[in-house]
């Protein structure tokens, strides 16, 4: 039996699902984790948490998450000079594409629109799809940036319910300046949401959308626990906004939909949250380094804000990519002609990716 043989939803028939290819690999930098272990006596409390969990899981999990929505205002209220992040402004899914899918499902949806800035985060368009509203592509500026002009005409143009920001982008590094964000929302009359997974490994000092949110009601910024922060394999991400949008959530999401291991461990990290993001300033270290070395081979890099590296200049992205995956490093085709990107991660894992892509033929 086939997938095309079951009576599966129109919409659905023909898509790929999301495919980051997971294999064993010595230097895995394709789907921009983390590559520093979580310090132990960090992982130990956690443990210890989890363990005092585990003896009430008879129970159901806090339906609303008070201590995490707690920590986690905390949490982006530090970076932040005047301005606080309140814990109702908070809201927490199993990773921030779960979050994605619960905005879709409160403001998108059949006979919806979502504009979006290709190239960018590949789930935003797959999980539009999933939640059944139109992703409509706009073009981005030469280099990739999206200029407050650019980004106004499409949403003048298209008027969507909803607009989709990653800032830094996904997958060119690509920064958004705020003034391009406060366009977006000007211009248009829905949802306006910024995607900063990626919003710690920005320049220190670099204000976010967060400092954006008073007084916009209809903006709304996720990040996540999966890339600066270590911890991809918990699952929890979370977003900021006003706190009527969590109330359209609790519409639509699941009951109980963070489980209370899930809980218990976001809550232990952020109370080490120094000791999490200590590697932070190395990862960005070691994407500079990537950024300054890959001319010398003969490529283009683009310049990033994230934890990857975009470079242009590749032949046969295809070949690169196996050619690489034999010396065991797994990078990632975007599916940009002649591009890969590539995570930053340990000094050693940089050294040895620059050097098995100095033997290659370009
Ligand atoms: C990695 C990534 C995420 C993270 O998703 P989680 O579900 O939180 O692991 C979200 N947005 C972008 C742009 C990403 O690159």
């Amino acid at each position: 039996m086939a997938l095309s043989d079951l009576p599966i939803r129109d919409d659905l028939r023909g898509l790929t699902p999301y495919g980051a290819p997971q294999k064993h690999v010595r230097y895995a930098l394709n789907v921009n984790e983390n590559t520093h272990p979580i310090p132990e006596p960090v992982a130990r409390h956690i443990v210890e948490s989890l363990a005092h969990a585990v003896l009430t899981a008879n129970r159901y999990p806090d339906r609303e998450f008070t201590a995490l929505r707690e920590s986690l205002a905390g949490y982006l209220s530090r970076d932040l000079r005047e301005q606080q992040i309140a814990p109702e402004q908070i809201w927490a899914a199993n990773g921030s594409n779960e979050i994605i899918q619960q905005l879709l499902q409160a403001f998108g949806g059949p006979g919806r629109r979502v504009l979006g800035f290709p190239p960018t985060y590949s789930m935003h368009s797959i999980i539009a799809a999933g939640t059944g509203t139109r992703w409509i592509a706009a073009e981005r500026d030469a280099d990739y940036a999206i200029s407050p002009e650019t980004a106004v005409r499409a949403v003048e143009q298209h008027r969507p319910d909803l607009v989709f920001l990653c800032a830094p982008n996904n997958p060119t590094g690509t920064a958004l300046p705020l003034e391009t964000i406060e366009a977006v929302y000007d211009a248009s009359d829905g949802i306006v949401f910024v995607d900063e997974a990626y919003a710690e490994f920005m320049p220190k000092g670099q204000p976010t959308a967060l400092t954006l949110l008073p007084g916009r009601e209809r903006l709304v910024i996720s990040r996540t626990m999966s890339k600066a922060f270590a911890f991809a394999g918990v699952r929890l991400g979370y977003l900021a906004a006003d706190p009527a949008i969590a109330d359209a959530l609790r519409l639509v999401r699941l009951p109980y939909h963070l489980s209370a291991l899930t809980q218990a461990a976001a809550v232990a990290a952020l109370a080490h949250a120094p000791e999490m993001l200590a590697m932070v300033d190395d990862i960005a270290a070691q994407r500079d380094r990537i950024v300054a070395e890959l001319p010398a081979l003969g490529y283009h890099a683009w310049p990033s804000q994230a934890n990857f590296v975009l470079f242009e200049g590749v032949t046969d992205p295809q070949a690169t990519f196996r050619a690489l995956l034999e010396r065991d490093i797994l990078i990632r085709d975007v599916g940009i002609p002649h591009a890969l990107r590539v995570t930053a991660g340990t000094p050693d894992e940089t050294a040895f990716f620059l050097a098995a892509l100095a033997a290659l033929p370009r």
